[in-house]
């Protein structure tokens, strides 16, 4: 059994959840149990500890949880992406298309000084439209991506390769095809 079968089978499938149709993956058994938790992060850090990575950032809300766990552990700062209306201070914004309308994230412009490498965490890919729009943020404030981290692809929504095809390297720990 690999480190990412191990991870793959903490999580679980939810049928019809938010709405019919969708088979919603959920991550909050893998934070419960203190040891799938625990190589979780583990798995993130030994993969940037080499790095020189300067910065992570976590998308709204669960690419917080790891994101800020993984940044403590690399001894680095952490840097909260959020959801429209949210953060406080002046923010710079991305909108994206969704399936139906559209969603906008937004970070503080002063979240990032130019040349500052940046790993970005979230917890699953799905369209990749929340992860792009948060690489885009960080680099119209100058980062340099190292790469783009996630707990889980959805392949077949083809999100993995259209944040690959933009030119942002991406890892993700295991998949659901
Ligand atoms: P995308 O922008 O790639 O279409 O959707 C990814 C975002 O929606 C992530 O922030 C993720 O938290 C959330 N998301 C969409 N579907 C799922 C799912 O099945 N499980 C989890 N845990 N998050 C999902």
């Amino acid at each position: 059994l690999t480190y990412a079968d191990y991870i793959k089978a903490h999580i679980r499938t939810v049928s019809d959840w938010p709405q019919p149709g969708v088979q919603f993956r959920d991550i909050t058994p893998l934070l419960q149990d203190p040891k799938t938790f625990r190589v979780l992060v583990d798995i993130f850090v030994h993969r940037y500890m080499d790095q020189r990575v300067d910065m992570v950032a976590g998308l709204d809300a669960r690419g917080f949880i790891l994101g800020s766990v993984v940044a403590y552990e690399l001894n680095v700062g952490f840097v909260p992406i959020r959801k429209k209306g949210k953060l406080p201070f002046t923010t710079i914004a991305e909108q994206y298309e969704l399936e139906y309308g559209s969603a906008t994230v937004e970070v503080h412009a002063d979240a990032c000084t130019p040349g500052q490498r940046f790993v970005v965490i979230d917890d699953l890919i799905a369209t990749g439209g929340t992860m792009t729009a948060g690489v885009k943020l960080l680099r119209r404030l100058g980062a340099d991506i190292v790469e783009a981290g996630a707990i889980v692809d959805l392949p077949e929504l083809g999100g993995s390769q259209v944040i690959r095809d933009a030119g942002i390297p991406l890892f993700t720990v295991c998949d659901f095809a």
